[in-house]
């Protein structure tokens, strides 16, 4: 593997949950390298650490083990505040049930992450409106996300998540609380942003989305148990 495409590098990732009875390992040795342009299905049981493995990904959580690479900076490490102003830079999370803003209209909940980031406002609207039409929402920059279906909702998380050209795009379970045309719209979206040259990586418990990816990893308690290359 071409160490200088590397976008994220997992070594020995250990995670444990405190819990009432006893402690849950919810990461018990993980490694994962993805290398740029990738699309990488993780797939597995509910329960088998998928999350767990995004959000320690992501920086959102710490493991008490291992180590953590994205975009060639060690995350691992690093306190919330530095891991926050990494994840801003290089990360761009959808998640399941969206996490929109109910009170901003579809361009400012794309507009507010670049805002976020420190960009001006017109060259964020404007970058916000190039994604809207990107995802085929330009005609809903005014709507408020409780008047949109959720296909479309998932649609402006997604242009949410792109608008600071994250190295990476981690995407938790995106069609699961979609309709079966709603997913595969999801879907279809996602492998036309990584044919654009956008590295993903998914989340999912469907083996049948799963194969949307170029490779597919499948997790079994807290572990990595097997990863192929899927035929598309
Ligand atoms: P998946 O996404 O594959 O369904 P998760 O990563 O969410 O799995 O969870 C892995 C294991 O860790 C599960 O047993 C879950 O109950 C547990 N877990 C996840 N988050 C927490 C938490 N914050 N506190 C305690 N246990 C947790
Ligand atoms: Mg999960």
């Amino acid at each position: 593997m071409d160490e200088t495409n590397a976008v994220l590098t997992v070594r020995g990732v250990r995670k444990t949950f405190d819990a009432e009875l006893a402690p849950v390992r919810a990461l018990r040795g993980v490694d994962l390298d993805v290398v740029s342009g990738e699309f990488i299905a993780i797939t597995g049981p509910s329960g088998c650490g998928k999350s767990t493995l995004l959000n320690v990904v992501a920086g959102l959580d710490a493991p008490e083990e291992g180590t953590v690479d994205l975009a060639g900076q060690r995350v691992t490490g690093l306190d919330a505040a530095a891991r926050a102003r990494l994840r801003q830079r290089h990360v761009g999370f959808v998640f399941q049930f969206f996490n929109l803003l109910d009170e901003l209209n579809a361009l400012e909940n794309v507009a507010i992450a670049s805002l976020i980031a420190g960009e001006k406002r017109r060259p964020a609207e404007a970058r916000a409106r190039e994604l809207l039409g990107l995802l085929g929402l330009a005609d809903k920059a005014t709507q408020f996300p409780a008047t949109m279906s959720g296909g479309q909702r998932q649609r402006l998380a997604i242009a949410r998540a792109l608008i600071n050209k994250p190295t990476l795009l981690l995407a938790d379970e995106p069609t699961g609380a979609l309709d079966a045309a709603g997913g595969a719209e999801i879907l279809e979206l996602l492998r036309r942003l990584n044919a654009d040259g956008q590295t993903i990586v998914l989340v999912t418990h469907s083996a049948e989305l799963a194969s949307a990816a170029s490779r597919v990893v499948t997790m079994r308690d807290g572990a990595i148990s097997d990863v192929a290359l899927s035929g598309s």
